[in-house]
């Protein structure tokens, strides 16, 4: 079934120069436990409609619909989030960073404490748990984001160039562990790349994204076999 619907989807900042048509009427669909990446030169609006998606940002028209309804607010139970840079909090222990939503929504701290270390075990963290962000690599930081965006058990992880700042090296590990998570996890990916090899290689349904003003303009089903 088809967990994300995405229906002429518009936006336009407003600028001293004038409107500015970021995304124009955008519509794709994305089926349970697929994995589908979005590529496009930078400024197509690739960030843009993360935002929407994840509800951070309100569209000029159309609608995103997850599990059949409108995302208005971020839903954080259904959707989790990932970005360029881990954003972790530097005070905090990995453990703690991979806990810290489910202390948000109240959950009890040993059970939660638990729930951190099964996934920091999960990307291959299980030695650094007390470990702070300033004392791992920039690829464990990434898995330690990774963790966390799983920790509420979301059904969708929105993912926007989650290892642009990686080293090609540790970038292509990061790919096949994320390739890994999503075959033990069956969640539902949208994964954004500026690389179209990146995104050939992970996912199983590529749409291209042209630019002025943003709209798809080639979709790519992807049929390699796994590893
Ligand atoms: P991408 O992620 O593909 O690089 P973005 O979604 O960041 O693209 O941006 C799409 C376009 O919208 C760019 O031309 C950018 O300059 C413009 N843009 C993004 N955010 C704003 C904003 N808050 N106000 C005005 N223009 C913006
Ligand atoms: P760029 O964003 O610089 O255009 P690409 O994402 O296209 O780079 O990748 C450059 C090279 O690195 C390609 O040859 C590709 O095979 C390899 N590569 C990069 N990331 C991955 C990944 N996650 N999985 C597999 N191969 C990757």
């Amino acid at each position: 079934s088809e967990v994300i619907r995405v229906e002429n989807l518009s936006k336009m900042y407003s600028t001293r120069e004038g409107d500015f048509h970021a995304l124009d009427k955008l519509s794709f669909a994305i089926e349970e436990g697929g994995f589908v990446s979005i590529v496009g030169p930078s400024g197509c609006g690739k960030s843009t409609l993360l935002q929407l998606l994840t509800g951070l940002l309100e569209p000029t028209s159309g609608q995103v619909l997850i599990d059949g309804i409108e995302v208005r607010k971020p839903l954080p139970e259904k959707t989790g989030v990932m970005f360029q840079d881990a954003t972790l909090l530097p005070w905090l222990t990995a453990e703690e960073n991979v806990a810290f939503p489910l202390s948000l929504c109240g959950k009890d701290k040993k059970e939660s404490q638990l729930r951190a270390r099964d996934l920091l075990k999960l990307v291959g963290l299980g030695d650094f748990i007390n470990h702070r962000p300033a004392e791992l690599s920039g690829g464990m930081r990434q898995r330690v984001a990774i963790a966390r965006g799983l920790v509420r058990d979301p059904r969708i992880l929105l993912m926007d160039e989650p290892f642009a700042a990686l080293d090609e090296q540790t970038r292509f590990k990061m790919g096949e562990e994320l390739l890994w998570i999503w075959q033990e996890t069956r969640k539902t990916i949208l994964f954004i790349t500026h690389g179209l090899t990146e995104a050939i290689y992970l996912s199983d349904t590529v749409l291209v994204m042209g630019t002025k003003p943003g709209r798809i303009i080639e979709v790519i089903p992807v049929d390699l076999p796994r590893p």
